[in-house]
């Protein structure tokens, strides 16, 4: 299968590419395709003991939700990097190499902003 992908060359512009991809089990909900609503942000456990009628419900599924990453599909398309050919594999590289640079300099840049410089 082909994945469409932007990644960022060598001079930071953004390209667009039809790549291998292939499925891997979603990261965020384990394959499960569901998952707690944001709202409950880890106070479930709380929440279950505090309230039977809750507790009841929760293990029933009431409040399920879609997993936002895969919305549901227990699986995410992701570059298959071994698939790729060596001019795909250079740009997947530059991209990489940069993404990594912007976050760096993004974190610098905050780190200026916090001391006032
Ligand atoms: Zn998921």
């Amino acid at each position: 299968m082909l994945v469409n992908v932007t990644w960022l060359n060598e001079d930071a512009d953004e390209i667009k590419l039809e790549v291998s991809g292939k499925f891997e089990v979603c990261p965020h909900c384990q394959g499960r395709g569901i998952s707690d609503p944001d709202a409950f942000s880890g106070n479930v456990d709380q929440m279950i003991s505090d309230d039977p009628d809750f507790k009841e419900q929760y293990y029933a599924g009431h409040y399920d939700v879609a997993c936002p990453l895969c919305n549901g599909q227990r699986v995410i398309a992701v570059v298959d990097v071994d698939a790729l050919n060596n001019e795909e594999k250079k740009l997947y590289k530059e991209h990489l190499t940069n993404m990594a640079e912007l976050k760096n300099m993004r974190s610098e840049n905050l780190a200026e902003i916090m001391n006032g410089a």
